[in-house]
């Protein structure tokens, strides 16, 4: 199978971090700048930064909505801190009218973990992630507030007990940053989503007021109540 080519958003954050690390975990990536650019991609990564700035620059750069339709449509999708945000279906404290890409079925509380824990690392344990734990990195980072019934929680901080790693089908997010420690599991993890969904008909970035090849890549629904682990989705 040819290595999946995955776009990285690259209208603000760690973008260059992203693209080494998804090219150690054996992909091939790109910057994504400019609607055509979704065009032909196998995957979307969303990086951190700010999500109310991804929203703005998003949209100021013609890339909201054909982003947001794919991602509907089933384009394998990865956030990373601000990404999660942007990959949440609800967002608390956000900013008035904020805006998110969607499709994870979750309440994102951005800047969760407050003012006197702005940064911090962490080690998460991943659900059938293996013994290791992983050493995350937080940045004021968001958590999910509450998820439903077909998210499958993947990490919690184990301080807080908050939710920071989630999987809803073609869709993962983390509230810390993977792409800052050479741990490539979460990235991998990703890639092999990815690969899954290669071979399907190719969602192509919609013309205005016209659905992004609608359905083609969905996803089987999967039972309420379904737990996903990290050894499962490999
Ligand atoms: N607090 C930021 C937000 O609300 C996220 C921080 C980050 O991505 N490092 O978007």
């Amino acid at each position: 199978m040819t290595a999946p080519l995955i776009g990285v958003l690259a209208l603000q954050g760690d973008v260059p971090e992203h693209l080494r690390a998804l090219r150690e975990a054996g992909a091939g990536a790109v910057p994504v700048r400019r609607p055509e650019e979704l065009d032909g991609i196998d995957g979307l990564v969303i990086p951190g930064g700010e999500s109310t700035t991804l929203w703005r620059l998003s949209v100021a750069f013609d890339v909201f909505e054909p982003a947001r339709k794919l991602i509907a449509s089933g384009l394998p999708a990865f956030g990373s801190c601000a990404g999660m945000i942007m990959l949440a279906d609800r967002v608390a404290d956000g900013v008035p009218g904020q805006q998110t890409f969607g499709g994870i079925d979750m309440t994102v509380r951005r800047n969760a973990f407050g003012r006197q824990v702005d940064s911090f690392e962490a080690d998460i344990a991943l659900a059938g992630g293996g013994d290791a734990p992983l050493r995350a990195v937080f940045i004021r980072a968001p958590a999910v507030e509450r998820a439903g019934p077909d998210v499958a929680v993947l990490g919690t901080e184990r301080r807080t007990g908050r939710i920071v790693a989630v999987r809803q089908g073609h869709l993962l997010a983390t509230a810390f940053h993977p792409e800052l420690t050479p741990d490539r599991r979460v990235h991998e993890l990703f890639v092999q989503m990815v690969s899954a969904g290669q071979g399907r008909p190719r969602a192509r970035a919609a013309e205005p007021g016209q659905a992004a090849g609608a359905g083609a890549r969905r996803e089987a629904p999967r039972e309420p109540g379904q737990r996903e682990t990290f050894e499962q989705a490999r």
